[in-house]
């Protein structure tokens, strides 16, 4: 009988510049990782604006935080450097 081993996977995961998980990356950049406290947050990309330029609908997480830029990816549980 063979038994099914799970492979025991060892991950760097990334950091962030204040030592905790990272789970945002910044794609453009590459070299920017934050975790959940230092994203920066708000962009003009996650609100609606009409023609004079009042801001008119802004997109929020499920806590009422403002959301980070659309080019930040996410990642629940951390990432390491094979994951980008
Ligand atoms: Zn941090
Ligand atoms: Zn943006």
């Amino acid at each position: 009988m063979r038994v099914k081993i799970p492979i025991k996977i060892s991950r760097e995961l990334i950091e962030c510049q204040c030592g905790k998980l990272a789970t945002w990356a910044y794609l453009p950049k590459g070299d920017w990782y934050r975790c959940d406290g230092c994203v920066p947050r708000g962009c003009d990309c996650n609100m609606l604006f009409d023609e004079q330029g009042n801001l008119v609908k802004e997109w929020l997480d499920d806590d009422g935080r403002q959301l980070p830029c659309c080019e930040w990816n996410y990642y629940e549980e951390g990432f390491d450097f094979d994951e980008l």
